[in-house]
């Protein structure tokens, strides 16, 4: 039997692949689409770094060489099977928002030509549901690798890029596109539904 550890391990370096695979075509469409507005902060940068650090790269160390051992745990098989759904889940929202979201997405705080508010799809429950996919992958990640720092970096830096950038991307949507904005945001909570 495989251990719980190695098979964490591995279905997370399988969810960091599809989360690519999903990826990329979004990206190489928006590439055509014109943008007439583009937000210039430090913070932008700090906060893509910091998820990027946080769901990507100190996790693939430790994925790949132990990397901080003395900050291991034991696995539990039953950890590592609900931090795989937990990720799933994450991958399944993030298609569903890129999906929606289509020609209006943008890896930083930008307006493309023709915005247009998007209120379909997650969008119906929540205003940022690809950052509440973030936040499913971190859990999912902290679950699948039995290693505090490791385990828990996707998390922050899922939170570092939300609290940065949440306010200023919301102004943005209100200032480039106004009263339809204002109106969305009245019947939609942030990441989770009727909550916040
Ligand atoms: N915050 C959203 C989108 C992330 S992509 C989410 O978590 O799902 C970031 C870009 O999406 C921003 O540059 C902004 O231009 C655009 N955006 C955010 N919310 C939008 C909406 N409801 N409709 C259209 N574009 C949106």
């Amino acid at each position: 039997m495989i251990e719980p550890a190695v098979l964490g391990k591995i279905l997370w370096a399988l969810g960091i692949i599809a989360w690519y695979v999903i990826r990329y075509p979004f990206e190489r469409r928006a590439k055509r689409v014109r943008i007439v507005y583009r937000a210039r902060a430090r913070s932008e940068i700090i906060g893509l770094a910091a998820a990027l650090f946080g769901l990507g790269i100190l996790p693939g160390i430790y994925a790949a060489t132990g990397f901080p051992e003395s900050a291991e745990y034991p696995a539990s098989i039953w950890m590592v099977v609900l931090g795989g759904l937990v990720f799933a889940a994450g991958l399944g929202v993030f298609r569903w928002s890129h999906k929606a979201l289509g020609r209006n997405w943008s890896i930083t705080l930008e307006i493309r030509e023709k915005h247009k508010v998007v209120s379909s799809g997650p969008y119906k429950f929540v205003r940022h549901p690809m950052y509440l996919s973030f936040l499913l992958m971190g859990l999912g990640q902290a679950m699948l690798l039995p290693n505090w720092v490791a385990g828990t970096a996707g998390i922050i830096g899922f939170a570092v890029l939300f609290f940065l950038r949440v306010d200023k991307e919301e102004r943005m949507m209100q200032e480039s596109l106004g009263p339809e904005y204002e109106q969305y945001m009245k019947q939609t909570k942030r990441i989770i539904p009727f909550l916040y």
